[in-house]
């Protein structure tokens, strides 16, 4: 059957870099068959809602979906409902993507662009696993109401076990695949649903003997991650905790312009996307940074097609491009040369 590939552009930079992984894709001559189709603030502006009915048929139809990234300030007045961020939350609930899989690691040649020291952050290579379709950002009841005469905004935190000892198992893999120690990050010490994450985790290790657990809370965590961030190998965590770990963690490597993602569901169907959002200040003007989508799609290839061999040459390629020294804005330093998004995307190719 032919592997079929849905590409969501998005808003913001997302055509602009999703063109050039998209481009980067059909060079490795693997018979894809790539669609496209809305999502975010563009399928607003076309259907009125930010995940319309043809792309979630679409969306069920592939194999993978390639995602730039959606939202803007255009939206975002419009109702919670209709805001392209209810789009993204409803394709991750949809496909049930509950498995978010964010790498951060420091290429040698942009070790000047952490605002860590080089001897903290110099070959890095962390993996941040977080869980994606439960928690507090899903959890009913919620809302805002008026009780006793005063706005009351409420949330609810809940997981069951079911949802902690299936992202536990996907963290546990990797870190057999990986630097075999895991470290499971909660709230123990305060909240009820992350004492019952730390007990699934500890019940799950006896399967994994190879692999070390060990658990953090989260404020630790968030410290140490800018402290002594090589002593991490894999990372899992909640909803909610891993949404603001795994974007300290991009910044450790100095530009979010160069980190992957990906979200799996329990048969490696998956939504790959860069780590960043739809970027509105630079949108439209050919200087944003597509190397994080193009080593999304790289891990597309090794996640849901099992082709280890295309996405290590694509990431190779990547790395081939940074130590020709060319750099798109965010990640430029004198003594480099500065390009747009098209000639990263030219480079990639040709490095190919
Ligand atoms: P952002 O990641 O879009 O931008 C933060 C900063 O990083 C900006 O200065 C931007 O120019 C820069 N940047 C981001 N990606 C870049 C790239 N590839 N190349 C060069 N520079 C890049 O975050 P934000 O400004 O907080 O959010 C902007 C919009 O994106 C908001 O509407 C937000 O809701 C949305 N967003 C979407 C996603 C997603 O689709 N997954 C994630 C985060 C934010």
């Amino acid at each position: 059957m032919t592997p079929k590939i849905l590409i969501l552009p998005g808003d913001g930079i997302g055509p602009e870099i999703t063109g050039e992984a998209v481009r980067v894709l059909g060079a490795l001559s693997l018979g894809f068959e790539m669609e496209t189709a809305l999502l975010g603030g563009a399928a607003v502006d076309a259907t009125g809602e930010p995940y319309p009915e043809a792309t979630q048929k679409l969306a069920k139809a592939a194999d993978a979906v390639l995602l730039g990234a959606v939202g803007g300030p255009k939206w975002d007045t419009l109702p919670r409902e209709k805001r392209p961020e209810k789009g993204l939350l409803g394709i991750r609930k949809h496909l049930n993507l509950f498995a978010n899989l964010r790498p951060a690691i420091l290429y040698p040649e942009l070790a000047n662009a952490s605002t860590l020291k080089p001897e903290v952050v110099s070959g890095l290579d962390i993996l941040i696993v977080r869980e994606l379709t439960g928690d507090i950002y899903f959890g009913q009841p919620r809302g805002i109401e008026n009780r006793g005469g005063e706005r009351f905004g409420f949330n609810t935190m809940h997981y069951t076990e079911t949802e902690i000892r299936r992202i536990g198992r996907v963290a546990f893999e990797a870190a057999r695949k990986r630097g075999k120690r895991l470290c499971s990050v909660d709230k123990m010490n305060v909240l009820e649903t992350t004492q019952l994450w730390r007990d699934v985790m500890n019940e799950l290790a006896p399967e994994y003997p190879e692999v070390t657990l060990s658990h953090m809370l989260v404020d630790n965590a968030a410290m140490q991650l800018v402290r002594a961030p090589r002593q991490f190998d894999v990372l899992v965590t909640g909803n909610m905790f891993g949404d603001i770990l795994s974007d300290e963690a991009s910044m450790l490597t100095g530009s979010i312009g160069m980190l992957p993602s990906a979200s799996l569901d329990e048969h490696n169907k998956g939504l790959y996307e860069p780590s960043h959002g739809s970027a509105p200040d630079i949108a439209g003007q050919g200087v944003a940074n597509p190397l994080a989508t193009i080593l999304s799609a790289a891990m597309m290839l090794r996640y849901t097609f099992n082709e280890e061999a295309a996405a290590r040459r694509v990431e190779n390629a990547v790395k081939a491009v940074l130590a020709k020294g060319l750099r798109t804005g965010d990640i430029f330093e004198t003594g480099t040369t500065k390009v747009g998004t098209k000639a990263m995307g030219d480079a990639v190719l040709a490095a190919l």
